[in-house]
């Protein structure tokens, strides 16, 4: 246990080669307010001694204060954006350092909206109070979840407006994450630096992130199997409970596996594969159903980034990479099918049950039933009033699926871990924020509670949450704000 008074925090990212960061200090902000800590995240950061200081809590996450022999960096990162490739980095976002948590893993402090950085282009390195409290309840929401994800320590009113079409409340959100390290850091660095420097940064990543594989002869090849493999297991469990990331550009995508960047993502409600809420994602690029071929397409980027150190001859190491990457599909679908038969409570599957889940997802999106509260009824054994449940298919279906259970006590313990009560619905979220930025934290608190409480079906008080009639059909979601 640290009981250092100190935010002493670690500076591994600065022994890198210098072409990954810039050495930079946040913009102080002129009049900061606290208004979210996240005390039980600070405990587990081994930084409980913060909690008995709200005036220091808001001077370093407002980043009017350093802590001492505090060395801030923005991040260098390029990326591909709806498929072209760009120059990135930190625009609004200042790395404090990294501090080790009660489990002795190391993780990323970051302040986001925290002025302008050399990667701002014409950007002003702010963001809005509403949008960082947005992603404060996203992040808590999908740890609640059981999904890696970055997660959030705090947010501050900065007491400063930000101009985005509007004048809107400024706001600066604490980041914790395993790494900031994108695949577009790894496309930075092919595109960008000597091959020595890239080298440099592929290590430190493997050294930090998967330190098994650093005796590995194959490493750099068994780097990608393993990254394809959290991948893999981060959009099944998005599938699971019906989250659409929204912007799953190159560099939004965590090296970690971590689920990052949440500007304009928001859950399903009515189930339908080409979801899309986002506001610029025309063409539905990245829709619910799309999102395992859109993360297959981003690790294809990232294993070329790291073609050259595979195998001296180029060919080969194509034909290595593509056996793994042929592995993708494959190994999407088995965990895909395994999750949704945990979240019908089929314990042992045979072929034939993939035809149940067909099946279900089928009424489902013809019924325009509601993802969430299905599953949640089926694992209630009750009904659910609407237009699937009331008719003949769903009851046709509803009695084979549950002679496949058999009413098995441990089929609906499984369905009640995988089949979330509770999702922070888009009505929910938009008026407890509009409340929050006005100075009432009610809502928020409510919604902030009921998610950590979303797999808890031991409570007898869960109302299925119900949407307004048509809110959801114009609802749009917005980056970068
Ligand atoms: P995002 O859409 O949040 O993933 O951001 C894409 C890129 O735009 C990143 O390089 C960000 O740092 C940058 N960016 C977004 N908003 C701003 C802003 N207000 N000022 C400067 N850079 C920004
Ligand atoms: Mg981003």
């Amino acid at each position: 246990m640290n009981d250092n008074k100190n935010l002493a925090l670690h500076n591994s990212y600065l022994t890198l080669p210098k072409c990954f960061y810039e050495r930079i200090e946040p913009t102080p902000v002129s009049d900061p307010t606290l208004i979210y800590f996240n005390e039980n995240l600070a405990k587990k950061l081994n930084l409980e001694f913060l909690c008995y200081d709200k005036s220091l809590i808001t001077n370093y996450f407002s980043g009017n204060k350093l802590p001492d022999n505090c060395k801030s960096l923005s991040q260098a990162y390029a990326g591909h954006q709806f498929g072209n490739f760009t120059m990135l980095g930190d625009g609004r976002a200042i790395l404090l350092g990294e501090q080790i948590d009660i489990h002795d893993n190391l993780y990323d402090i970051q302040l986001k909206g925290s002025g302008r950085t050399s990667y701002s282009r014409g950007g002003d390195g702010r963001a809005t109070l509403s949008s960082m409290l947005r992603e404060y309840i996203m992040s808590e929401s999908m740890y609640h979840l059981n999904i890696p994800t970055t997660r959030s320590l705090a947010v501050i009113n900065s007491g400063e407006s930000v101009y985005r079409e509007s004048h809107n409340q400024g706001g600066v959100l604490t980041r914790i994450a395993s790494s900031h390290i994108r695949v577009g850091t790894f496309e930075y660095g092919k595109h960008f630096c000597t091959k020595n420097d890239f080298k440099k940064f592929i290590d430190y990543v493997i050294n930090r992130h998967f330190p098994d594989l650093l005796n590995e002869k194959l490493a750099y090849l068994e780097l990608i199997r393993l990254i394809m493999r959290n991948q893999i297991d981060l959009i099944v469990n998005w599938n699971r409970v019906g989250f659409i990331h929204g912007v799953m550009n190159t560099d939004n995508m965590s090296i970690s596996g971590e689920t990052i960047d949440y500007g304009p993502c928001a859950f399903i409600n009515d189930y339908n594969p080409n979801t899309t809420f986002s506001s610029i994602d025309h063409n539905g690029r990245y829709a619910f159903g799309n999102q395992h071929k859109i993360a297959y397409w981003n690790l294809t980027v990232f294993a070329g980034t790291l073609l050259d150190y595979i195998d001296n001859d180029k060919n080969r190491a194509i034909e290595l990479v593509q056996d793994i990457l042929n592995q993708f599909p494959i190994q999407y679908s088995i965990k895909w099918h395994d999750m949704m038969f945990k979240k019908l409570g089929i314990e042992t599957p045979i072929d034939e049950d993939k035809n149940l889940i067909e099946k279900l997802l089928s009424l489902m999106q013809n019924h325009k039933a509601d993802y969430t509260n299905t599953f949640a009824a089926l694992t209630l054994n009750k009904s659910n009033n609407d237009s699937l449940s009331e008719s003949d298919g769903f009851m046709d279906w509803k009695n084979k699926w549950k002679q496949r259970i058999k009413n098995n006590e441990n089929s609906y313990k499984i369905m009640q871990r995988n089949n979330p009560l509770y999702i922070p619905r888009n009505y929910l979220i938009e008026s407890a924020l509009t409340n929050c930025v006005n100075g009432n934290n009610k809502e928020f608190d409510g919604l902030l509670k009921i998610m950590s409480e979303t797999y808890n079906y031991e409570l007898d008080n869960h109302e299925l949450q119900i949407s307004p009639d048509g809110f959801d059909d114009h609802y749009k979601t917005f980056c970068g704000t």
